[in-house]
């Protein structure tokens, strides 16, 4: 199991059991359920960037799911726990718990692969900060406005 000492302090006690003690949070609840914003998910631990927002799509299964992962990001393992055989998720950097990966489900998504992951080892940020950027303005700066009087 990895270790999470160095990380202990910035993590939440959930986060924490998720990324370093295997734990899942329960399903419908995480903050990245039914979150469909713009920008990139890393490692809450480490800070390590795994997924894309681009890749994000609603398998209705309770986590956020994603069908891919960015290259060398993610370390993979047999998981034999709870009498079933799966694909662990884990972060490259810190070894942090992510989720688990199910393959040829029917998605019908670019690799029918899904990354079924806990919100609570994600830290998603924006890849534009709302409302702060303000559309590109117009240039109106023509003489002919000031006819409008
Ligand atoms: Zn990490």
């Amino acid at each position: 199991m990895a270790d999470g000492t160095a990380y202990r302090k910035k993590l939440t006690d959930e986060q924490y059991n998720v990324l370093f003690n295997k734990a899942t949070e329960t399903p419908f609840t995480g903050q990245y359920d039914n979150f469909f914003r713009q920008g990139t998910y890393a490692c809450a631990a480490c800070g390590n960037v795994i997924f894309d927002s681009e890749t994000k799509f609603e398998a209705n299964c309770g986590w956020p799911c994603f069908y891919d992962a960015r290259p060398d990001s993610v370390i993979f393992y047999v998981d034999t726990t709870m009498g079933m055989r799966r694909t662990e998720v884990t972060c490259a950097q810190c070894g942090g718990h992510l989720g688990h990966v199910f393959s040829g489900e029917g998605f019908q998504t670019l690799t029918d692969n899904r990354y079924c992951v806990n919100s609570a080892s994600l830290k998603f940020t924006p890849s534009y900060v709302d409302g702060v950027t303000t559309p590109p303005k117009k240039d109106d700066d023509d003489e002919e406005d000031e006819e409008d009087e």
